[in-house]
């Protein structure tokens, strides 16, 4: 089994480290792991309300760390990633800048609306105050751009916006999930069963059922990434998660190496 979505305390809001992530995934059985923090939001020219990425002068560090961590680690294969938001307009300067560097994949994800971090636990109150059917509407449009940026490998918690709990109705969302299931499969993208919903007020895995059936459907490779900002939470609700992806019909684990994907058995 794999965990592509580890994070370190470079980010400033996790815990532990790389090795003592490296050491959880061993006790859990773990065959591979991928470290995918944040990637520096300053190289981007954004400063973000509360700290939440690795500083620009940080990401050498980051890199030589977690590559040395696999050149000692003789079972468990250690991939170096990171996470990085989308931000419009950033396209050409990311592509360049996603380019100087080894990784053997990227996650991007959505966590910005302009300047808020909707996914940041003390700036919900826009949930309360600005209608829901506008926030879903421009979290979608973003997400979908940033499957067609051409700039990632994997797109993060698809449906992070449901984090808080503040949801639409089915009815409503259909769409929204058939859209981003077509969107992901055009655009040659897998996505991450990423289980740290399941902690989250919303306590689901992020995508839920309808939209992994969906991707499943479309043909769309999936990974597993549990979110970890603290060793104890490698693989969380992995088990949960395993039987999930089995029952709507994944035999198969999309992984990366130099940005290439592969696939494991799901096991
Ligand atoms: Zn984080
Ligand atoms: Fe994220
Ligand atoms: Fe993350
Ligand atoms: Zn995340």
């Amino acid at each position: 089994m794999v965990d592509y979505h580890l994070h370190t305390p470079l980010c400033h809001h996790a815990l532990g480290s790389p090795s003592e992530y490296l050491e959880i995934a061993r006790q859990k059985g773990l065959c591979e792991i991928g470290f995918a923090d944040h990637y520096p939001l300053g190289l981007l020219g954004i400063k973000p309300q509360s700290e939440v990425s690795m500083s620009p002068d940080e990401l050498a560090g980051y890199i030589r760390e977690i590559r040395a961590l696999g050149a000692n680690e003789k079972e468990i294969k250690v991939k170096l990633g990171v996470e990085v938001d989308y931000v419009p307009g950033k396209k050409k300067k990311l592509a360049q800048l996603l380019a100087r560097d080894p990784f053997d994949f990227v996650i991007g994800s959505i966590h910005f609306m302009e300047d808020w971090d909707f996914t940041h636990p003390l700036y919900t109150s826009r949930y309360e105050t600005d209608s829901l059917l506008e926030i879903y509407r421009c979290y979608f449009n973003l997400l979908w751009q940033a499957c067609a940026s051409g700039l990632f490998d994997i797109i993060g918690h698809v449906d992070v916006i449901k984090k808080f709990d503040y949801r639409l109705p089915e009815s409503v969302m259909e769409s929204y999930w058939r859209q981003t299931a077509r969107v992901l499969k055009e655009n040659g993208l897998c996505f991450e069963l990423n289980t740290s919903g399941k902690a989250a007020p919303v306590c689901e895995f992020y995508p839920g059922r309808r939209l992994l059936e969906l991707c499943f459907q479309e043909g769309v490779p999936v990974t597993l990434g549990s979110d970890a900002h603290g060793p104890e939470q490698v693989g969380r609700y992995f088990d949960d998660a395993i039987r999930l992806l089995k029952e709507i019909g994944y035999r198969e684990l999309a992984v990366f190496s130099k940005r290439q994907r592969s696939f494991l058995p799901l096991e």
